[in-house]
């Protein structure tokens, strides 16, 4: 595999069959079939660079961080703050702007409740899109609940972009967040958000982008995108479950109030009162997924590796092949034609509930999400109760491609 330091990387520089060789599940049969796992966005495959350092950690290192004096506590510390700065570049940003925590899931709640919660107030409008995952709704929801603020909806086209004519026309004085994903989990879009966080900031709107989807798909630049706040989550791009990052500007939060309370986010306890943490460690409560960042530093380590522009060359190549080939199937719609896609693809087979398409995929050995995706408003649009997803990953092959396509055409059959 090869990367050039000028960071012009193309997918062709790369080996990408020895890359596939890095992920040793990806060797495994299932129903006597070769595996094809298409449910990236779901989460993603581990390399074995990964499954090492996380190993490695438990066999060499394991101690508890910012505790002990001892030799492995501080092994232990400075590999996980290691980690934070790994993170850190890879995003463009400063460590201490990044609070590592269990997921998107959290790093939005900890917004919801320690950013939104004090400041708004009835009346005050949340702004999110209709292609929001339910991690970027429901926080805003209990927060509106509370507070009497209101959720606005920005709406899509028919063919999954944003509009954003009607984005900008719902940015009124009202708005105080602007909530919105980088890259639709159900969808692919992938949205303009370095220019719609330049409207939003332009008529004084924080805003948050959920970078759940982009971060293992392409580079990612908060300083360039503008944003208040940038979420993710680590087992989509290659890390362990169980970790994640909210990265903020610095003056948020130097201005929150602590999320939860506990060890690790105090300077000094007494029973008359608290002095809290610095940031990002005042948002750190309790033992932190310590191996699981490890493995994450490593999962940056290895992208990098590879380059994100490559692995983004890499994934709309197949993407294009797989949309070609779909096409070609009678009867399958797919839902989620924006002009900008990650490697993401809805779709329906006429006659065919999405579950038992799966089911029967699944006996092929191809591994496909069924269902609503955590994405209700979305499917409500569309009119669907639930859709098939086949979502690809740089690790995924053109053969693996054909496989799929050939078990949606004997599923085809079999359904009848
Ligand atoms: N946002 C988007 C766009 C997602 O795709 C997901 C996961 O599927 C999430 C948020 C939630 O991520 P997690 O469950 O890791 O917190």
């Amino acid at each position: 595999m090869s990367a050039r330091p000028d960071g012009i990387d193309a997918a062709a520089d790369v080996d990408w069959t020895r890359v596939r060789a890095d992920f040793p599940l990806l060797q495994r049969q299932v129903h006597g079939k070769p595996l094809v796992y298409l449910d990236s966005a779901n989460t993603a495959q581990k390399p074995g660079a990964v499954i090492e350092a996380v190993d490695r950690f438990y066999r060499q290192h394991n101690a508890n961080v910012s505790r002990a004096v001892h030799q492995l506590g501080s092994e232990a510390t400075e590999a996980y703050e290691a980690a934070r700065r790994k993170l850190a570049g890879f995003i463009n940003a400063r460590p201490d702007e990044l609070v590592l925590c269990s997921g998107t899931t959290f790093a939005i709640n900890l917004v919801a409740y320690s950013w939104a919660l004090p400041r708004l107030k009835a009346g005050d409008v949340i702004l999110v899109s209709r292609m929001e995952h339910h991690a970027n709704i429901v926080p805003w929801q209990l927060v509106a609940e509370r507070t009497g603020a209101i959720i606005r909806v920005a709406e899509i086209t028919p063919d999954g972009s944003l509009d954003l004519e009607a984005l900008h026309k719902a940015m009124t004085p009202e708005v105080k967040l602007l909530a919105i994903t980088q890259v639709s989990n159900l969808l692919g879009t992938v949205n303009p958000v370095r220019e719609i966080c330049r409207e939003a900031r332009r008529r004084g709107i924080a805003t948050l982008v959920d970078g759940s989807q982009a971060m293992p798909h392409r580079p990612v630049d908060v300083t360039a995108i503008g944003c208040d706040f940038y979420a993710f989550t680590g087992h989509k791009m290659c890390g362990p479950t169980g970790t994640g990052v909210l990265w903020a500007r610095r003056e948020h939060l130097e201005a929150m109030p602590p999320f939860l309370g506990g060890g690790e986010m105090i300077r000094e306890v007494s029973f008359e009162g608290t002095v809290f943490n610095d940031p990002p460690h005042r948002f750190e409560a309790g033992t932190p997924n310590i191996a699981g960042f490890v493995g994450l530093g490593a999962a940056v380590d290895y992208l990098q590796g590879i380059g994100m522009a490559a692995i983004e060359a890499r994934e709309a190549e197949l993407l294009a092949h797989l949309t070609e080939e779909m096409d070609r199937i009678e009867g399958l719609r797919i839902i989620g034609r924006a002009p900008e896609k990650a490697a993401v693809v809805s779709f329906l087979v006429e006659g065919a509930h999405a579950h038992d398409l799966a089911t029967l995929l699944d006996l092929e050995g191809v591994a496909v999400r069924s269902g609503q995706h955590c994405a209700h408003p979305l499917l409500q649009f569309y009119g669907v109760a639930a859709t098939c997803r086949a979502s690809l990953a740089f690790y995924n092959t053109h053969e693996e491609i054909d496989a799929f396509i050939a078990g949606l055409h004997k599923v085809r059959t079999l359904l009848g």
